[in-house]
């Protein structure tokens, strides 16, 4: 068989199987900590203020380890209004990937959340569904974790399962996460007792 009628072929069933399922990270309040103002969260404005919850480094080791491929899903917005400058967002990314190297991909939207919306900007799926067509990603046994709406959102239009990390914010959530928890090790918990969540029933949520 030539190279080129293999590579014209549809992939088969087995060749699907290999395909990775992923995590998606939001970033601010699921990995790194977030400032609160008013009950608010808010990102770290420079690098000195980009700081990891304590447990992330080895819970992320323990979900690569697992098969998971880590894909941060970021919405900045700040860097679309001109508040923030796009170089020391991506200062901010290098050093959490130097600090968690399992961190596979991080996708970023920038678009300022005014007049017509991006595809890729949470709730939208975009940054989700572009980097499960970049890394070949079985969505249906993937999650989302994060800690606003946004995050729940847009994990459930990208049909993957959604892992809420309550801070007691001052919003409302919309929809129903899969799973309710306080902190980033017990995200990582949930996932790792649930390796094939498509047994899961859709929008029953748990608490723990
Ligand atoms: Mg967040």
């Amino acid at each position: 068989m030539s190279p080129s009628s293999a590579s014209s072929l549809p992939p088969s069933a087995s060749s699907l199987q290999k395909n990775r399922p992923a995590i998606f990270l939001d970033r601010d309040g699921t990995l790194n900590v977030q400032v609160v103002r008013e009950g608010k969260p808010y990102p770290p404005q420079s690098l000195a203020e980009f700081r990891l919850f304590e447990d992330v480094p080895a819970a992320c080791r323990e979900l690569a380890a697992a098969g998971y491929a880590l894909v941060v899903a970021t919405n900045q917005p700040d860097v679309g209004r001109g508040d923030q400058q796009q170089a020391v967002v991506e200062a901010m990314h290098e050093r959490l990937r130097s600090l968690v190297p399992e961190i596979t991909r991080v996708e970023v939207c920038y678009d300022p959340g005014r007049g017509e919306p991006s595809l890729r900007r949470k709730p939208e799926p975009g940054m989700l569904l572009d980097a499960a067509r970049e890394l070949n990603l079985d969505l249906t046994r993937s999650w989302m974790v994060g800690d606003r709406w946004r995050d729940i959102d847009c994990g459930r239009r990208a049909g993957v399962r959604t892992v809420f990390i309550d801070f007691g914010y001052a919003e409302e959530l919309r929809a129903a996460p899969d799973f309710t928890v306080k902190s980033f090790r017990e995200a990582a918990g949930i996932i790792l007792a649930h390796p094939d969540c498509r047994n899961l029933n859709p929008g029953t949520t748990f608490s723990t």
